[in-house]
């Protein structure tokens, strides 16, 4: 038994209320002022710390098998827990693809041995996630859906044909799971790096269009509705996209989405140079998409957050955006840093933050998880608001130390970490 004592839990109406929280067998047994420790129980004291759900990612990338040399199941898992996260949805482009029941259950072996927190598998929505075949293969929806997998996802790639999309959203309904697109039309990637603005004309840098991303949701919300699967989009970043997917909310399909911290604090003018650790996929757009994303959050338009955490080694990273592999790390510093640029200068409250990052994407995906209740699973975070900390990537637990923040002071960091009861990582 644990009992954390003297932290704050933030209400509904965004007040910090001192209440303590008793863990038996893995589950919140008591949450209330009058909650006192028992003779002989672990005491965890909050004081003056924020006690908090551990935060939900579902678009985490943590390249084991295949890659083990950017992530494993055990780094990943570990950085995300450093960073507050208690479950987290692993993306699919792994050596081999999860795309077969063979596949999955080798990796649910894996993850039963080398994970720190709750890791839930996505499974590919086309073989080998092939987007440049001919005809894209669908896998087996029926196979898959049976080996405990958390949706469908072609992550990394975008389904390139309607058809395929078409299919696998009638499957995906069958089955009742989500899919989760990344959407990217390859005939309009131009052999960009970067967001195709004023930024990358500056650089000299071929660029990637908007509509790159946009068209393809414009063609999926309306495979949605002829399908009726809930349709869920990764890593929105342009201001036609939150268009798009507002009117289809609006047109009542079943389109929900997600948006990552760069996306929100960074545009193409914070680009400093033309180096490999400010390429990502989206890459940072213009000043007003960056306003559509944090409009579109507070609307309700993009429903929660999501990292898009991309561990890459130094050598894949270190040239100019072109020469440079997609993607940056986003476990470890994405509390800290919305909490920074959005909670201290009072755009989001404190509570929203916390939502998007846990309740939300909870509530997305219909997941038990994400919220401190009588009989909720154990997974807290306790975080210090006034912790003050630059952001130092030799420092992160994750194998990537691919970040542009690195020497970025933020406040509001993690410093202890509870999975199912027990404390999987904390601060010194
Ligand atoms: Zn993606």
């Amino acid at each position: 038994m644990t009992v954390i004592v003297n932290g704050y839990i933030v209400n509904e109406f965004n007040e910090p209320t001192r209440l303590n929280i008793r863990l038996v067998d893995g589950k919140i047994s008591e949450i209330g002022a009058e909650v006192k420790p028992i003779a002989g129980e672990e005491v965890i004291d909050a004081t003056d710390l924020i006690v908090a759900p551990g935060f939900i990612d579902v678009h985490m990338h943590l390249r084991e098998p295949g890659f083990e040399q950017k992530e494993t199941i055990s780094s990943g898992t570990m950085a995300a827990a450093h960073g507050g996260f208690t479950t987290i949805c692993a993306m699919p482009n792994t050596n081999p693809v999860p795309d077969s029941a063979a596949r999955l259950e080798a990796l649910h072996q894996l993850i039963s041995e080398d994970s720190h927190i709750r890791v839930l598998p996505y499974a590919a929505i086309t073989k080998a996630l092939d987007a440049n075949a001919s005809v894209e293969q669908l896998v087996d929806f029926d196979e898959l859906v049976a080996s405990d997998i958390f949706a469908f996802s072609d992550d990394g790639v975008g389904v390139q044909s309607a058809g395929t999309m078409y299919q696998a959203m009638a499957e995906a309904a069958r089955v009742n799971k989500a899919i989760v697109a990344h959407c990217e039309d390859n005939s309009l990637i131009l052999g960009g790096s970067m967001h195709d603005g004023r930024r990358a004309a500056q650089l000299g840098v071929k660029g990637i269009p908007s509509v790159c991303e946009s068209v393809q949701i414009a063609r999926d919300v309306l495979l949605a509705e002829a399908t009726g699967a809930h349709y869920h989009v990764c890593h929105v970043s342009t201001v036609e996209s939150v268009r798009v997917i507002r009117d289809a909310k609006a047109a009542g399909i079943h389109v929900t989405c997600e948006v990552c911290p760069h996306h929100l604090i960074s545009d193409e003018n914070d680009i400093t140079a033309n180096t490999g650790n400010w390429k990502m996929n989206p890459p940072l757009r213009a000043t007003r998409d960056r306003q559509a994303l944090i409009t579109g959050l507070m609307d309700g338009t993009i429903d929660c957050i999501s990292t898009d955490h991309a561990p890459h080694c130094e050598h894949e990273k270190c040239g100019k955006m072109e020469d440079s592999a997609f993607g940056i790390v986003g476990s470890e510093t994405a509390f800290a840093q919305l909490y920074t640029h959005f909670v201290k200068t009072k755009i989001f409250t404190l509570k929203q933050l916390l939502d998007w990052m846990s309740q939300a994407v909870a509530d997305t995906f219909s997941l038990p998880y994400g919220t401190l209740a009588v009989g909720a699973s154990a997974d807290i975070v306790l975080i210090d608001l006034n912790k003050q900390k630059t952001i130092d990537a030799t420092a992160f637990l994750s194998l990537g130390k691919n970040t542009p923040y690195t020497g970025q002071t933020c406040y509001g960091w993690p410093v202890r970490t509870l999975y199912n009861g027990k404390t999987v990582w904390q601060e010194n």
